[in-house]
């Protein structure tokens, strides 16, 4: 595999505007036959001319041309130079949290994904290392959080299921200040609506099993990061502990990403048509969506964000959820987001079951709250296709 495209953006691509970063971003023509597709490189190992004479590629859990192109993909459209994938955005999570020492400390929002939320209380405290969850809206609570041997922050912004925003420049400033590092999991908002990395973050995080292979068939992962020593000490911890994404599910990302600006255009117009039909509802005692005026942070939304996505969730009396959720036609009633098909769930009983209900409840995630995303449907199919299941 002569010169592949290794961590580099393609110098024809570097300049280009976002759009054309997705369809171009890491990838060349394959270079034995001018393939314009970059292969699915499905091999475990690379054979060497002599000892210690290769071409850069020794063992597949250390370096893969179709995982590297999906990683140079995703970094052009985070404005980052490295992009260091993962089988799992759990797994790329926690591959931040294992640059953390024992008896470090780490500061997290705490209405984040059920899962990142389970690993921090009941996973990470058997490596010795200690997370306080906090609103981290409140700046002031998110200082106070903070302490000598804190060694990260990690928001997530928009939240799932509430749609919380936390502000990415202030909490940066705070990050900075500690000395600890910002890491921002990005996943509601996708790299076309957000760009946590030019807004102070030093690593941003997606689940790319979300927005960014958008289709529902792959999981995945990415942390992407400028800083040189940042990123090495991330490819060390990945490549000491195993978790790399296959050829296969990296070339099904990376044919994701060569239409995500399209399919966000369409994510963006579609939540907000939803909210903004759910709103005037009777059933819905309030929705939650960065992109309404009534959201409580909808200025600093706006200030940190280009588009709202296809993420929203509403409040209804549980056994009018339960009634809804079960009469979708077009929605399914399914546990993951961001593809091309809309879904929707009651975080209480699915996403968000692993979260200590004392939490869940104080948090606003009631058996009545509906987490919708919104796919790229005709949007008026979408309103109509609400309308009938929540007619009694
Ligand atoms: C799904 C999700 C995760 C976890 O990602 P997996 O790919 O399921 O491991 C983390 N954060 C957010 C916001 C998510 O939606």
């Amino acid at each position: 595999m002569p010169e592949a495209p290794k961590g580099n953006t393609g110098s024809s691509a570097r300049r280009s505007r976002f759009d054309t970063l997705c369809v171009h971003a890491g990838q060349s023509p394959e270079a034995v036959t001018g393939a314009i597709t970059t292969p699915v490189f499905q091999t475990s190992t690379y054979v060497q001319e002599g000892i210690g004479r290769h071409r850069g590629y020794e063992y597949a859990r250390l370096q893969n041309p179709t995982r590297e192109a999906s990683e140079a993909n995703i970094a052009a459209l985070e404005g980052g130079g490295h992009g260091i994938a993962f089988p799992s955005g759990l797994a790329a999570i926690e591959c931040v949290a294992k640059t953390v020492a024992a008896g470090g400390h780490i500061v997290s929002e705490e209405n984040t994904y059920g899962g990142t939320t389970r690993m921090f209380t009941s996973v990470l405290d058997r490596l010795g290392i200690e997370v306080t969850l906090v609103d981290t809206r409140d700046l002031a609570a998110l200082e106070a959080a903070i302490r000598p041997d804190t060694r990260l922050i990690h928001l997530e912004t928009p939240s799932n299921p509430l749609m919380r925003i936390a502000d990415i420049e202030a909490a940066a400033a705070v990050a900075r200040a500690a000395g600890a590092r910002l890491c921002v999991d990005s996943t509601f908002a996708s790299p076309c609506n957000q760009q946590p990395l030019a807004l102070g973050a030093d690593v941003v995080m997606h689940s790319t099993t979300k927005y960014i292979a958008g289709h529902s068939d792959v999981l995945g992962g990415i942390l992407v990061v400028r800083d040189e020593a940042l990123a090495e000490e991330l490819h060390f911890v990945r490549k000491s502990t195993g978790p790399v994404p296959g050829p296969m599910d990296s070339w099904l990302t990376l044919r994701g990403t060569r239409t995500l600006h399209l399919r966000m255009a369409r994510h963006n117009r579609n939540g907000t048509l939803l909210a903004e039909y759910l709103q005037t509802h009777p059933a819905v005692r309030a929705v939650h969506y960065p992109g309404l005026p009534s959201h409580p942070q909808h200025d600093l939304a706006c200030q940190q964000m280009t588009g709202f996505s296809g993420m929203l969730s509403a409040e209804l009396l549980p056994e009018d959820a339960r009634r809804m959720v079960e009469r979708t036609r077009l929605f399914r009633l399914a546990e993951s987001l961001g593809g091309v098909e809309s879904m929707l769930s009651v975080p209480a009983f699915m996403t968000h079951a692993s979260v200590p209900e004392p939490l869940r409840l104080r948090l606003g995630i009631t058996n009545g709250l509906v987490r919708f995303s919104a796919g790229i449907e005709d949007g008026r199919d979408l309103v109509e296709d609400l309308e009938q299941a929540l007619r009694t």
